[in-house]
């Protein structure tokens, strides 16, 4: 099966899931997601699930791509933030439907190759950093819409305050490999509304400094920095 017929499933499929937003189910047949897998995996870029990317991270299943998409509720003026880049996928996705996309990853390495695939595809309209995005991106804030794309302990109080009034969050919050839950948490003048959409699985919201990488590391010791 060709991979435009294995994405015409897939989008059925989420469709039966259902997502209904056709703005989101748009944007993810607009994005090629084979471009933002390892080329192992080139042929199972449109089946319905997660798979690794480099530093044991992974790219997330197309239906909570979608789903996370969707409760976003992202309108063409908004300016949205997400934390934790890894391939880029969910950021090229929101990049259709924002005005632009601030994104924050941890990894040099990823957050590289994130960017270079953005160039690839045109994608102009995505702001990328290397930093603990638990901190959020004050100099950027407020923002309309905030996605987490790692699961939180609780929930970030750093970035329910770079939230604008009326703005929405998403956000997987639970531990490392316990019970995860997606909220929706929207913020209100009398407070947080807070929904609980599913149960999740995501790899964990580290704190702390970005990890040097090895090359990083490397071209350190040959400064003599370290
Ligand atoms: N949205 C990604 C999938 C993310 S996997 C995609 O579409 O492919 C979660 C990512 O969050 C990983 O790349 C991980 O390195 C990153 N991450 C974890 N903790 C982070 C933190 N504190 N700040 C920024 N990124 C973080």
């Amino acid at each position: 099966m060709s991979l435009q017929a294995r994405k015409i499933r897939l989008i059925m499929s989420l469709r039966r899931a259902g997502i209904t937003d056709t703005r989101v189910l748009a944007a993810l047949e607009r994005i090629p997601r084979e471009h933002f897998v390892l080329p192992h995996f080139h042929d199972q870029a449109y089946e319905d699930q997660a798979l690794p990317i480099a530093q044991g991270q992974t790219i997330s299943q197309p239906q909570v791509v979608a789903l996370m998409t969707e409760a976003l509720q992202v309108e063409k003026s908004h300016k949205v933030l997400e934390i934790g880049t890894g391939s880029g996928y969910q950021a090229a996705v929101l990049s259709r439907l924002a005005r632009r996309v601030y994104t924050i990853e941890r990894f040099a390495s990823l957050l590289k190759e994130a960017e270079a695939r953005f160039h690839a595809l045109r994608i102009h309209n995505i702001t990328s950093k290397v930093a603990d995005g638990g901190k959020g991106w004050k100099e950027q804030a407020p923002f309309d819409r905030i996605i987490v794309t790692a699961a939180a302990d609780t929930v970030p109080q750093v970035l329910v305050d770079q939230l604008a009034e009326g703005g929405i969050m998403v956000v997987p919050v639970g531990a490392e490999r316990g019970d995860q839950v997606l909220l929706r948490l929207t913020k209100m003048p009398n407070g947080l509304h807070q929904e609980v959409l599913s149960e999740v699985r995501f790899v964990p919201l580290v704190g702390g400094a970005p990890p040097e990488e090895e090359g990083r590391v490397a071209r350190a010791a040959q400064n003599g920095r370290s």
